[in-house]
């Protein structure tokens, strides 16, 4: 493949064609990867549905102790395959760039503190979510559902990866022409060589870990297609065992102090 990349010669012209096929290659495989990964992540609830269903068939459900917590196992994956169905039809909504985004303009500072207010209530008790906010309203235009999914992705990571007593936190500044918002926690972190795949569609660190926790591996593969969406961007920064931090840009229409909102 080194010729690719000569750039004399006549040899151009074959070397874009050959660069074509092996996009289209890549596409097809990518696509064929997709569909492995979808059976494998419905395969895994169905199955373990099953098991519990027989052991209840086969006499757990005469078991006053035993049966509720099946049922509960059952409960939860169905739960969790709805999630998965959810945001698989919103990726491939996406995709298809059959959706059109609402844009409305709003002070991000305050949409931000409004959902955080929202985690305060549901978030487990002893994680301590800390604000850092300016104290000026930034004007930027949103799809707010969309941007509100988003900021719940991320945050509800943060809160999920957390360990007992940590503290997550909030933030959001401006640096040139763009708001910049974080969300850290203190937990298990990320290898940093899987740093830039965790926005990848079904990667997780630990996929039995995440399964347990609910999560459908789609999170993040959503937050980013969104953030790009608003012409932002996103990444994260980690230390194994230290815990993450999770920044996305936006464009940012202007400021104003809160005295004259
Ligand atoms: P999931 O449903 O598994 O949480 P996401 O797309 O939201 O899927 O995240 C992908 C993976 O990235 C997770 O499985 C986890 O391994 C890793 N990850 C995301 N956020 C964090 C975090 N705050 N701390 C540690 N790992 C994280």
């Amino acid at each position: 493949f080194s010729i690719i990349h000569k750039e004399d010669g006549p040899i151009n012209g074959l070397i874009a064609v050959l660069h074509d096929i092996t996009e289209q290659e890549q596409l097809e495989q990518e696509r064929r990867e997709f569909v492995v990964n979808v059976s494998h992540e419905l395969r895994t609830p169905l199955t373990t549905m099953r098991s519990y269903l027989e052991a209840l068939q086969e006499g757990a459900l005469q078991d006053p102790e035993i049966a509720p917590r099946f049922l509960g196992v059952a409960q939860n994956e169905t739960e969790r395959m709805i999630r998965l169905v959810n945001d698989l039809l919103q990726l491939s909504k996406m995709d298809k760039k059959e959706y059109q985004l609402q844009f409305t303009e709003v002070d991000f500072v305050e949409m931000f503190d409004h959902v955080l207010d929202r985690f305060e209530m549901s978030k487990r008790e002893n994680i301590e979510i800390v604000r850092q906010l300016p104290r000026v309203a930034i004007y930027t235009k949103v799809d707010q559902d969309k941007m509100t999914q988003v900021l719940d992705n991320i945050i509800s990571n943060a809160i999920k990866y957390s360990p007992e007593g940590g503290t997550i936190t909030a933030r959001c500044w401006t640096i040139g022409k763009k708001i910049r918002i974080s969300i850290s926690d203190q937990g298990v972190g990320i290898p940093k060589n899987n740093l830039s795949k965790i926005f990848d569609r079904f990667y997780r660190v630990d996929k039995a870990r995440s399964r347990e926790l609910g999560g459908t591996g789609l999170g993040l593969a959503i937050a980013k297609e969104m953030i790009h969406a608003h012409h932002g961007d996103i990444w994260a920064e980690s230390k194994w065992g230290q815990g993450t931090t999770i920044y996305f840009t936006l464009p940012y229409k202007r400021i104003r102090e809160v005295g004259d909102k």
